[in-house]
This record gives C-alpha cells, sequence and structure tokens, in this order.
C-alpha cells in the first residue's frame, strides 16, 4: 500500500525522444458511449500501430475516479496493452482523468508524462501539453486545477469508497457543462502569451495540446505554432469529430480520421 504518493506526484517524466509518433488527445472514452470506444479500438489497429508511438495527451476518459475503476473500462486497457506491447505508449493527465496512477499505466504498458512535456527527434523540439494550464483567463478554474492536483485533495479523494467517488465524478461532469454554458469561449480558450511563455523556457519550436476541442493551427511568434488536437465523437461506426498528429519533415501535421 502506498501512504505518500498519489497519481499527480508520481508524474515526473518531463523529456522524451520520439522517433515517429502519433498524437491524439480529448477522446472522453466512457463506458455509455460504446460507439467511441469502437471507434478508437479501430483506430490503434488502423493508424496507430503504423507508427512508433502514440502519445495521448489527456482526457483519454471522461473521468477517472481511481484505478480501481480500470474493470469499467477493460476492453480499452486491453487495447492498450495488446499496442504496448510493440510500440511505445505515452499518456498524460487531462482535466478529467488526472487520477490516472501507476497501476493504470502498469495496466496498459504506458509511460505516464508529465504536462508540460517536450519531446526531441533530430534536433527538433515540440512541447506538449493537455492545454488547461494556459487557460488561464479562468482563475477560477486554475484555483480549482491547483486544488485538485494537490497532495491532499487526491490523498483524501482516493480514500472514499469506489461508488462515493464516481458520484462525485458524475456532479462534476454536471456542474462542469453548466458552468462551460456559462462561461465565455473566449476565457476558456488557451491564452497565446502563456504558450509562448513555455515554449521558450523550454526552447520549444512548436506546441501540440488538445482540451480546447477547437482542432486548428494557430500561429504564435514568428515561426512558432501551437497545433490543436479534436475531441473525438463516433455514431454508428463513423468519425462525427476526431483527429489526430502526425510529424512529417520535422512538422506537425493535423489529419481527420476516417
Ligand atoms: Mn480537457
Amino acid at each position: 500500500m502506498k501512504f505518500f504518493s498519489t497519481p499527480c506526484q508520481e508524474v515526473t517524466v518531463d523529456s522524451i525522444v520520439l522517433r515517429d509518433p502519433v498524437f491524439i488527445s480529448d477522446l472522453h472514452l466512457n463506458g455509455d458511449d460504446s460507439d467511441t470506444i469502437d471507434g478508437f479500438l479501430h483506430f490503434l489497429d488502423d493508424v496507430a500501430s503504423q507508427h512508433q508511438e502514440l502519445v495521448i495527451l489527456g482526457d483519454l476518459f471522461d473521468y477517472w475516479v481511481g484505478d480501481d475503476a480500470i474493470e469499467t473500462v477493460s476492453v480499452v486497457i486491453e487495447a492498450l496493452k495488446k499496442y504496448s506491447e510493440k510500440h511505445s505508449l505515452y499518456i498524460m493527465h487531462g482535466n478529467r482523468d488526472f487520477m490516472m496512477g501507476e497501476d493504470f499505466g502498469k495496466a496498459c504498458g504506458a509511460t505516464m508524462l508529465a504536462d508540460p512535456c517536450v519531446t526531441s527527434n533530430q534536433g527538433v523540439r515540440i512541447l506538449l501539453s493537455h492545454g488547461d494550464i494556459w487557460c488561464t483567463d479562468d482563475e477560477v478554474y486554475q484555483k480549482v486545477r491547483r486544488k485538485v492536483r494537490g497532495f491532499w485533495w487526491q490523498w483524501t479523494m482516493l480514500r472514499l469508497p469506489l461508488r462515493k467517488r464516481l458520484d462525485v465524478a458524475e456532479n462534476a461532469r454536471a456542474k462542469s457543462k453548466a458552468t462551460k454554458q456559462d462561461t465565455e469561449a473566449s476565457k476558456m480558450d488557451v491564452v497565446n502569451a502563456e504558450v509562448v511563455k513555455t515554449a521558450l523556457q523550454k526552447h520549444a519550436h512548436a506546441v501540440i495540446h488538445g482540451h480546447t476541442h477547437q482542432p486548428s493551427i494557430v500561429q504564435l511568434d514568428g515561426p512558432l505554432n501551437r497545433y490543436v488536437l479534436s475531441d473525438w465523437l463516433f455514431k454508428d461506426g463513423r468519425a462525427v469529430r476526431g483527429n489526430y498528429i502526425v510529424i512529417s519533415d520535422n512538422k506537425p501535421v493535423l489529419k481527420n480520421i476516417g
């Protein structure tokens, strides 16, 4: 039993080398949406398997209440485990699944990434983040973020019974939906100046993130762009939304699924 460790404190890998990666984010998988889960399983076989590394930049799951809930999405965990036997798998926490811990990482064969993290290959450095750390116009959100990523909140939460934690997650999900409708869209977007600040600190040539669900390429500063991943939604075996990023000629390229 681990007494002095919580999911967000365990993650320390903030620099990796990637050769031929594919990046995705914000799949928001949950047991009630088998269409999107099937779409993801298909993507693993069809697209991700063609690349050496799969990097998931947060919110793979719509919520994660603790590693003792792994069984609720065992089909996804098994598919990731199978993928990681022949490829490398990296997973970053999002604002929905930041309680993914060591047991989760082991179960799917993933290396958990700190946020932000830098990947380098042949001298080209790309800054990776879920993205919500840069939504600094939303002060209320940042306050909550700091609290729930802190040791005491996580330690206390993980000691509640699983059923209770699932209730907390369902409530938070409903509340987040309501807040999203009330908050101006611009306030929920990333602040470009904050992204540039981190990119300069990390000597990055490009930035890839998710979270905002606004797939785009945004020019920041000279040649520095941020490449924004979409959220995912599948209906009746077809992709309604969803994209991924690959690297071509040392530059990120956005591609639509399906
Ligand atoms: Mn998010």
